[in-house]
């Protein structure tokens, strides 16, 4: 269906959201939904206080929290707070899907030995995350990072599990991350479609891949980063002094996958660029002014010399034939 395009005025979301609706002034649903909602930092005597339970109530284990770390800024950053700031005992989680970056390994290894932390990695096996990620190509999904999602999800399930853990600290944070299009990806936590996908394409059993088909154990998720003035540029710096933390290539650099799909599967393909839903959140934040943001949107998505790189490297190792992939990418979604 043919729509004119059309951008917010006070964001930057835009038409690539086909769900996007504008009011007379020109301001998008998002917008009104962040109104609506009255998102905004949550207060930090709260958080103190769910701390102080979640001590109490975890005296008898070895481990206060479970924490997802992926290298990144958000859960690096996270991780440092919880055990700098609000000295809470976190068992750290990694899920090694074949894709984490050299500075990924490297940012992980350096903040769990700095903080003397114990370190649980969850290897899924190379071949059968392959020819599962090639499933969802194969059956032409948008949401291509729904397979590691789940799983990073199940993981901490398991972990919870085993290690007797009732919370999950988790990076989640308003400042960057309060908008998404709906249809920009799938329900996370729905094994049924992953399931389906993966039995058309020819698999029928799961052998390393970690999955939730239960529910396993009740775990409370806490978004610390909600209650601070969390500020990414700021956290970098602190990480940086405080270790020897590091950034490699923008956004999205500890996945290799991550930063080619966001950054040349969904707007190529899809005409989704998803740096206007991050920076939609920070301007709502205050975090950013939407003229510094459309100045951002100006600048290329990927460097040329690192995007040829890129997508050689991910085909050779998806072992998708790159005839195959380039009529993939100019397949009109049909959705
Ligand atoms: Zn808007």
């Amino acid at each position: 269906m043919f729509r004119e395009y059309q951008v917010c005025s006070k964001c930057v979301m835009d038409t690539s959201d086909p769900s996007i609706e504008f009011d007379e002034n020109g301001i998008c649903s998002h917008c009104h939904w962040y109104e609506q909602r009255g998102i905004k930092q949550k207060s930090f005597a709260d958080l103190i206080s769910k701390v102080e339970d979640i001590k109490l109530n975890q005296k008898n284990s070895n481990y206060d929290v479970i924490l997802g770390l992926s290298g990144g800024v958000d859960s690096s950053f996270l991780l440092y707070y919880c055990v700098v700031k609000l000295n809470l005992r976190p068992l750290v989680v990694h899920c090694d899907n074949g894709w984490n970056s050299e500075a990924a390994i490297h940012n992980i290894e350096l903040l769990v030995k700095k903080l003397n932390l114990d370190l649980y990695t969850y290897i899924i096996d190379w071949e059968e995350f392959r020819e599962l990620q090639r499933a969802f190509f194969y059956s032409d999904n948008i949401d291509l990072e729904m397979v590691t999602d789940h799983a990073m999800n199940a993981i901490q399930q398991i972990v919870c599990e085993k290690f007797k853990i009732k919370y999950s600290v988790s990076g989640q944070n308003y400042q960057s991350e309060s908008i998404l299009p709906r249809d920009w990806v799938h329900d996370k936590m729905d094994f049924s479609l992953i399931q389906k996908t993966a039995f058309n394409y020819g698999i029928n059993d799961f052998k390393t891949y970690p999955y939730i088909n239960k529910k396993l154990i009740d775990i409370e998720f806490i978004s610390p980063l909600n209650h601070i003035d969390y500020n990414k540029e700021d956290a970098k710096k602190i990480l940086n002094k405080f270790c020897d933390w590091k950034e490699y290539g923008g956004k999205h650099s500890e996945s290799i996958f991550t930063k080619f799909y966001q950054n040349y599967i969904l707007p190529t393909k899809y005409n989704i660029d998803k740096r206007r839903a991050h920076l939609s959140s920070m301007i709502k934040a205050k975090q950013i002014t939407r003229n510094e943001a459309l100045q951002i949107l100006e600048k290329p998505i990927y460097d040329e010399v690192e995007l040829i790189n890129d997508k050689k490297y991910v085909l050779k190792k998806l072992r998708l034939d790159e005839k195959w992939f380039n009529e993939y990418i100019k397949k009109e979604y049909d959705s």
